[in-house]
């Protein structure tokens, strides 16, 4: 069976470069269909989160699809609201329960809320000390949000996964994530759909005999970016994870690089306003 390429992470735990990201999909039937088609076609993650109001039906479709569930590498994020040290301690409690689970592999702070994230990351290395999560991490911390946990922390965050695409490519951010061996996730790596028609991709997609999406996310792995796709179409959750039989020259990797105009689909981490 076709395995996805795997990531090891600072602690050596292994990621796929490839999950399935399941964000938008809060309808029960819609939400299993997509999650037991990924795990049919050799998708082994999964990355949902408290907000997406679906880790009861992750956890119902990895348990029906019968893979030994240490073959699957399941992602959960804390809240906003739900921050700091004890009511991310009661959090993970419910999306363990939720995920019908008894660990976790990733589990990430969602944003750093001001104030609380520091306490929010005590609460993970602490659920990370009693081996509840295989991975502790973080998302949407910029540069200088890390270099506040690194100042506290006994256990570096070992994944940030930050809004990235070919229109925000965030350079300066990857490059300290790398000296300091944090992996980079990507998400909305697809730019959710708005740059698939951009003539630079669309001409790389033409070349390759691969859709502007293959393209897309064969940059993303060459360039060492974990990627989490959503798709709740089975003809895409399939296109997606084709991504590995081919191989981008050096000069078109650039020429993607190059379509940068720190354009963000989603907010910034410092600037964000969430009212619920
Ligand atoms: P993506 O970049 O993955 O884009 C998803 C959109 O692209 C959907 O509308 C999907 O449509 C469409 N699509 C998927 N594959 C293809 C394809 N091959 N061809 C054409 N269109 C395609 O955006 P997301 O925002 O969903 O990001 C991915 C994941 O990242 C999320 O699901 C979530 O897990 C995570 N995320 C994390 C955030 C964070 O704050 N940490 C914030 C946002 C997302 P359709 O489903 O109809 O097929």
């Amino acid at each position: 069976m076709f395995e996805v390429p795997s990531k090891t992470l600072e602690n050596g735990v292994k990621m796929p470069y490839l999950g399935l990201g399941v964000y938008k999909m809060t309808d029960r039937e819609e939400a299993l269909q997509a999650i037991t088609k990924a795990l049919e076609v050799g998708y082994r993650s999964i990355d949902t989160a408290a907000l997406y109001d679906n880790e009861t039906e992750v956890g119902e479709a990895i348990r029906s699809s019968n893979i030994p569930r240490e073959e699957i590498f399941v992602t959960t994020k804390v809240w906003n609201k739900d921050q700091g040290y004890d009511n991310t301690l009661r959090a993970f409690e419910t999306s363990l329960k939720k995920l019908g689970l008894d660990y976790i592999d990733l589990y990430l702070i969602h944003w750093p809320v001001e104030d609380k994230f520091l306490d929010t990351y005590r609460a993970i290395e602490r659920l990370y000390d009693e081996k509840l999560i295989r991975v502790p991490g973080v998302s949407n911390h910029h540069q200088h949000h890390l270099e506040k946990i690194f100042a506290k922390a006994n256990v570096k965050p070992m994944v940030d996964q930050i809004e990235l695409h070919p229109y925000l490519s965030q350079k300066s951010l990857l490059n300290f994530c790398k000296e300091n061996g944090v992996a980079v996730t990507a998400w909305g790596p697809l730019g959710r759909g708005q740059m698939l028609d951009d003539e630079t991709i669309v001409r790389l997609a033409n070349k390759y005999n691969k859709t502007a999406a293959q393209v897309i996310l064969r940059w993303h792995y060459q360039n060492d970016i974990i990627t989490i796709p959503k798709s709740v179409t089975p003809s895409r959750i399939e296109e997606n994870i084709n991504i590995f039989d081919f191989e981008l020259s050096f000069e078109d990797i650039h020429s993607m690089d190059a379509l940068n105009k720190d354009y963000r689909t989603g907010q910034d981490p410092d600037h964000f306003h969430f009212d619920f």
